[in-house]
């Protein structure tokens, strides 16, 4: 039996940057609040080495209007936070070339359309020509034909705001608990009131169970959701790969591609990290095995895009961590149908470092006030579901045609 005299009114299960940040929110406004993680904090996908990109520019255009809630509050906590957060708003680059089978004025159509509608989300954006943009970024390719640039965009050391935001949610009177798994959710018919841990020892839940386990979560959810309410996800493990900066380049911006699978951030030490699509095998014990097709084709993108790179050397790759990804790449929000007080959210797909304070500043206000915020609504499981029921109802003649 839990005891419920001492229950906490939020338990949060996972202490990556959604489940830390999520804590600091929540008990800055007053809540009482348990955040339990299995390993240490940023141990998992929000750790490790190097920076992440805090990027809008290429976004899927669903997350915008959250994304921009993010990057404002990155602004905020870097200035707020002693020691801040660990980011640098240093503009982003999308750069777009002339791809086989492809006519430059679509591509430039493209980048106008993408533009304009990433505007019109919240995330201000502007097509540079390639003169434009070799001016912003003297060491790109002169072959490219321009680029999407937004201000807004840049990286975050996600180690350390992770930590930071531990650290300051305990400052705010969060406890925050590590080495603690959860092997299981304790409910009744209706309500999750416990999450019982490895150890055996049950914590009781007061009002909310937040499970924000990422690789962790489905393991937990699955006994306690209805088929339904289960998304088509897998876990992949992306790689990072370090080269040297030999001839002591600069790379002012945090750089995407729009037809290659290349990110590129160059981190205050001067070292660049080459990133962007390119996977290593996982196994559920979390072992990896690295690729060189995966280092090479990487390679191969970023010398394309920055010539200079060619003069590099292999520093390391790192694939240490584990992130699950959806089926359309978007994340899976939601809140038990069995279980009315608990919400998961899980399934950020490679990119939710950025826009996760966007997302926890929704979640704490759901929490607040009993409402699920409207902006949360595209990223409902039930979005693989909807569709059958449309098409049920709809005029035989309309489904035809
Ligand atoms: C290599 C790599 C590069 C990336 N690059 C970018 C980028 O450039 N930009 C970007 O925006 N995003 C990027 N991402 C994605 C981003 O890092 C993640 O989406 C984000 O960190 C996920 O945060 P989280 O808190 O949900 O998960 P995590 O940080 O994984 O935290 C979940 C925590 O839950 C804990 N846990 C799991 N199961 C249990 C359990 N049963 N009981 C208790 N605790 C449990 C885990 O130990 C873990 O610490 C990248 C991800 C990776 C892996």
């Amino acid at each position: 039996m839990s005891d419920h005299s001492n229950a906490s009114e939020v338990v949060i299960v996972g202490g990556g940057i959604y489940g830390t940040s999520l804590a600091y929110q929540l008990a800055l406004a007053g809540k009482t609040v348990t955040l339990l993680e299995a390993g240490e904090i940023a141990g998992g996908a929000s750790g490790g080495p190097g920076e992440r990109g805090v990027r809008a520019n290429g976004r899927d255009l669903r997350e915008l209007p959250v994304c921009a809630i993010a990057q404002g509050l990155w602004a905020t906590y870097q200035q707020t936070f002693e020691g801040g957060v660990g980011y640098r708003r240093l503009g982003g680059l999308q750069v777009y070339d002339v791809s086989y089978g492809h006519r430059e004025h679509e591509v430039l159509g493209r980048m106008a359309a993408n533009a304009a509608a990433q505007s019109m989300l919240g995330t201000p954006s502007e097509v540079l020509t390639r003169d434009q943009a070799l001016a912003r970024e003297p060491e790109l390719s002169p072959a490219i034909v321009g680029a999407i640039y937004c201000p807004n965009d840049g990286v975050g050391d996600h180690t350390f705001a992770t930590r930071q935001f531990a650290k300051e949610a305990a400052k705010a009177g969060a406890i925050i608990r590590t080495g603690a798994k959860v092997s299981e959710i304790v409910h009744t018919k209706s309500t999750a009131t416990g999450v019982k841990l490895e150890s055996g020892e049950i914590v009781p839940v007061g009002d909310r169970l937040v499970i924000v386990a990422n690789a962790g979560a489905e393991a937990l959810l699955k006994p306690v959701l209805k088929p339904h309410e289960l998304g088509p996800i897998w876990n992949l493990m992306p790689q990072m790969l370090y080269v040297s900066n030999p001839l002591n380049k600069t790379i002012n911006h945090l750089l995407s591609h729009a037809h290659r699978r290349l990110a590129v951030k160059q981190v205050p030490d001067g070292t660049l990290m080459l990133s962007g699509g390119a996977h290593v095998a996982y196994t559920p014990e979390g072992l990896w095995k690295g690729s060189l097709s995966a280092m090479t084709q990487n390679v191969t993108d970023a010398v394309q895009t920055f010539p200079f790179i060619d003069n590099s050397t292999f520093l390391k790759a790192d694939a240490s961590r584990v992130e699950t990804v959806s089926v359309d790449h978007i994340p899976l929000i939601g809140q038990a149908e069995g279980l009315a007080n608990m919400i998961y959210g899980y399934g950020w797909s490679g990119h939710g470092f950025a826009i996760s304070l966007g997302f926890t500043k929704l979640f704490a206000e759901w929490i607040q006030t009993g409402v699920k915020p409207e902006a949360l609504d595209p990223f409902s499981p039930m979005r693989f579901h909807r569709p059958a029921e449309i098409l049920a109802a709809a005029p035989l003649g309309r489904v035809a045609a």
